[in-house]
């Protein structure tokens, strides 16, 4: 987790001369790089983040004062300025109305970015060093902690302020409360040891008609022409539509594990791909394998800002071993139920391997499981989940009808 620790700075008059200066240069290359991302994409062609990086390169013979601005410190503008592009087409998705990005005026640029090199702290005298700025004394009222990952130097009006970036390492728990481990499978998305059952969403499955359909209108049609590039257009939509309603329910799914949870156990899915490896691939298999890695990355980023703890537990055994006693009972994919010949514990497969999955992750012994009733949850009942963002109301009654035919 990244932390901030902003101190008010005391430039002196040649260092706040720079720094100004330095300001206005990364203004001038900011409203350029979106100048000329504009205008290729006025001309049908999508630049990138590495496009515009190069073309620093080049600006740098056009104006030389370029080069007075510590070059990462120039690669962080143009990094700003495609987290603002990301920003913007993700908040278009989720259905609002908003304009084009703005140039940026001298009161809307007010940062100077040294990112992970470039800068020297002196925590004895409390000051802090830009490359091509110059020395900088602030006033560390509270020490900062962790390592630091970068600089920023911020104007606000006629004051200067050094904002210190360091990573925290989460090491325990922020909270006490209750556990729980999640098996990810086949034939349902997720189980955990609390008995929920979660239902596989076939986003993709229940489009697959109209993605078919228009296949062929694609294929039918003379390549390049007008009617090609419609028909194209329509099909992306379609693709796009599917892969929302996927993120949307990982990230409503993985939303409530971080919220109902004070930790979570999960298998380490790099292991597992390993161990799994040749057993059983396909693309059936390589699509679920993209959603569990998506799910998991979710639940991660989450579980920090949350402060739920996340323990990664090796997936071997997990599901060929009693969760009542510890014996291995061997299985294939497909005997869906744990039947164990040592103590007569039966249960869900996959539900078995979850209570491994918990009682490994937070080290427990062996103890009798309860066998609980499972509750199964559908995709619509995910959906309807914590919402994160305003839900869109044309997204919804779409999900109901993926639920119906279900
Ligand atoms: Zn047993």
């Amino acid at each position: 987790m990244i932390a901030s620790y902003k101190y008010r700075a005391y430039p002196n008059d040649v260092v706040e001369l720079r720094l100004n200066n330095a300001l206005d240069t990364c203004r001038w290359l900011y409203n350029k790089l979106l100048e000329e991302c504009n205008t290729s994409r006025g001309n049908g062609i999508s630049p990138t983040m590495q496009n515009l990086q190069a073309r620093i390169v080049t600006l740098k013979k056009e104006n030389p004062r370029l080069n007075e601005v510590y070059s990462k410190t120039l690669q962080m503008v143009n990094y700003t300025l495609w987290s603002n592009i990301r920003a913007l087409s993700q908040m278009k998705k989720r259905g609002r109305k908003i304009g084009k990005l703005r140039f940026k005026s001298t009161f809307r640029y007010r940062t100077i970015n040294y990112n992970q090199s470039g800068f020297k702290i002196d925590r004895e005298h409390g000051t802090v060093t830009f490359s091509k700025i110059g020395t900088i004394p602030f006033d560390m009222y509270r020490p900062y902690s962790g390592t630091v990952k970068g600089v920023l130097i911020t104007r606000s009006r006629d004051k200067w302020y050094v904002v210190i970036q360091t990573e925290q390492k989460v090491l325990t728990s922020k909270r006490d409360g209750r556990s729980v481990g999640i098996d990810v499978g086949l034939t349902s998305f997720a189980i955990d040891s609390d008995g929920v059952v979660i239902e596989n969403p076939r986003f993709y499955e229940h489009s697959l008609k109209k993605i078919r359909k228009l296949h062929r209108s694609v294929s039918r049609k003379q390549k390049f022409s007008q009617n090609w590039k419609k028909a194209e257009c329509k099909l992306s939509k379609v693709y796009e539509h599917v892969t929302n309603q996927k993120k949307d329910f990982l990230h409503k799914l993985s939303r409530y594990y971080v919220d109902t949870y004070a930790t979570v156990c999960i298998e380490d899915l790099d292991i597992k791909r390993l161990k799994e490896k040749g057993n059983s691939t396909g693309l059936h298999r390589s699509i679920h394998d993209a959603s569990w890695g998506r799910f998991y990355s979710y639940l991660m980023y989450k579980a920090e800002s949350a402060g739920t703890n996340i323990i990664k537990v090796d997936p071997r055994n997990t599901s060929q071993m009693c969760s009542n006693c510890g014996s291995i009972v061997k299985k294939t994919l497909s005997d869906r139920i744990h039947e164990c010949p040592y103590c007569g514990f039966i249960a869900d497969r996959d539900y078995n391997a979850a209570v491994n999955i918990h009682r490994v992750g937070m080290e427990q012994p062996f103890e009798p499981v309860e066998v609980i009733p499972l509750h199964h949850r559908n995709v619509m009942q995910v959906l309807l989940m914590k919402q994160e963002a305003p839900p869109e109301r044309r997204g919804v009654v779409h999900y109901t009808e993926v639920i119906r035919s279900s």
